[in-house]
């Protein structure tokens, strides 16, 4: 079996969509999981935001125009006219739930029950095209099996049994398509596996599947050594180790959702990047095989707050960590960086929700001191710790202004806190040095 993921682009136009059904067309059976069409999401995202400012009146307009892009791309897309007006009904009927919802009180319900849709809506009309070009294809519903547990992580034996049993079910079928990133929390309410959400769902169907491979459909030729939104003449990687993939993905390359490698990795199923438009490029093979040394890429994290806790009495004083780490714990709040001196520990958080409780115990025994707008700039590469020209690499940025270095954690990561008013600049900076120029590092 194999399971194939196809991003928001990958299905966001009708030219895409045409593509994506020559890839998955040649015979062997497969789990097709797919996206919202590219802006759905971001849209009923803001749309769900106007509704937790009640302000339902401007969602309604939104919705309505997001309803005409669907009557648009269903008219060029399914010319059948009787597949026609029963896509264009079922679609009518979730725009009208949702336009309903509009009036009731705003929870986070209602954010999950909108952002929910676009998946919905690309698989059914998806699977209604596959229909009418003849191609058999079995839509599955990912709310049926795909389940987080109360400390949102996959169900898997929830999800092993449901998913096998909806397979049995529909053996005769070659193709299952499904949606990607929603799921049902331990509760049974519609949920989903944050933004980005369709790699993990791929992953974690893989896994449970034990798939010969997972591939990721996106809009670029595999996983690039830099940003390629940021910095220019960025290159695909060819091979990558689920370790380098799971770093670079956590710390922010927006290719990967950050847990995508982790429930295949386990199994040594090998993820595969590949580019919807241009499926004979070789993309990036994600294997538990180390290849090559030296730094491979680098990614970038922005929404980063540094946290420096200083304390006179620090020297000496063991079990000043513990302290520390019980109240982050408590907060549920996780470091991504940590640096320590006599004096004083800096750390660094992603998630700010607890950051004044947090503070507000630190200063009983510490003077805290916060800063935020910074971001991790990654390093990636096997053995990069090792390397002898590594050390220059700090040379480079003598004019950017460091505020943590991470080095020596694992022998294959560096990472480096920095203003993200900087990002752009250091990542260009890094890319000239440490890939164009080939002066300080191979
Ligand atoms: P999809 O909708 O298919 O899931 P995403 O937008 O989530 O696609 O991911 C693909 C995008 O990730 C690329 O178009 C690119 O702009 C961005 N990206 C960021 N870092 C990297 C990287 N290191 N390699 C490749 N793409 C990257
Ligand atoms: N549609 C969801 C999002 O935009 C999930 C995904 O694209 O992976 O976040
Ligand atoms: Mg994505």
């Amino acid at each position: 079996m194999l399971v194939l993921k196809f991003g928001g682009t990958s299905v966001g136009s009708v030219e895409s969509m045409i593509n994506v059904k020559n890839i998955i067309n040649d015979g062997k059976k497969k789990v097709v999981v797919l996206s919202a069409m590219s802006g759905t999401t971001n849209a009923l995202v803001n749309i769900s935001e106007l509704l937790k400012q009640n302000n339902a009146e401007e969602a309604v307009v939104l919705l309505d125009q997001l309803h005409q892009t669907y009557k648009n791309t269903i008219d060029q897309l399914i010319t059948n006219p009787t597949f026609n007006a029963e896509v264009n009904a079922y679609v009518s009927n979730i725009f009208e739930v949702l336009t309903q919802n509009t009036n009731n009180e705003y929870n986070r319900l209602t954010y999950n029950t909108f952002v929910a849709q676009g998946e919905r809506l690309s698989t059914y009309i998806f699977t209604r095209y596959l229909h009418q070009e003849g191609i058999d294809a079995c839509l599955i519903s990912a709310l049926d099996f795909m389940r987080i547990d109360k400390t949102n992580e996959p169900d898997n034996f929830y999800i092993q049994q449901n998913l096998n049993r909806i397979l049995f079910e529909n053996s005769e079928s070659q193709i299952y398509i499904t949606q990607g990133f929603i799921c049902r929390d331990a509760d049974g309410n519609i949920a989903n596996l944050q933004r980005g959400g369709s790699d993990y769902t791929a992953t974690i169907i893989g896994a449970i599947l034990k798939a010969e491979e997972v591939q990721i459909w996106t809009d670029i030729d595999g996983f690039h050594n830099n940003d390629p939104r940021f910095v220019e003449n960025t290159t695909a990687i060819s091979n990558l180790s689920f370790d380098e993939s799971a770093e670079l993905a956590y710390f922010g390359a927006k290719i990967l959702h950050p847990q995508t490698v982790m429930p295949v990795s386990a199994f040594d199923i090998p993820v595969r990047l590949k580019n919807t438009m241009s499926p004979n490029a070789h993309g990036t093979l994600i294997t538990n095989q180390v290849h090559g040394e030296g730094i491979k890429a680098i990614a970038a994290k922005d929404g980063i707050t540094a946290i420096k806790i200083k304390s006179a009495r620090m020297l000496l004083a063991h079990g000043f960590l513990k302290k520390v780490f019980e109240i982050f714990e408590r907060y549920e709040t996780s470091i991504d960086m940590i640096t320590t001196s006599e004096i004083a520990v800096s750390l660094t958080i992603d998630n700010t929700t607890y950051l004044q409780d947090i503070v507000n115990e630190l200063n009983a025994f510490a003077h805290v001191e916060v800063d935020d707008f910074m971001s991790i700039v990654c390093l990636v590469g096997n053995a990069i710790v090792y390397h002898p020209d590594t050390p220059n690499l700090f040379q480079i940025l003598q004019d950017v202004n460091v505020r943590m270095i991470s080095y020596g954690g694992s022998n294959n990561n560096i990472s480096l806190l920095i203003n993200t008013s900087d990002k752009v600049e250091t990542l260009k900076k890094l890319q000239r040095y440490v890939f164009e120029n080939n002066q300080v590092l191979v």
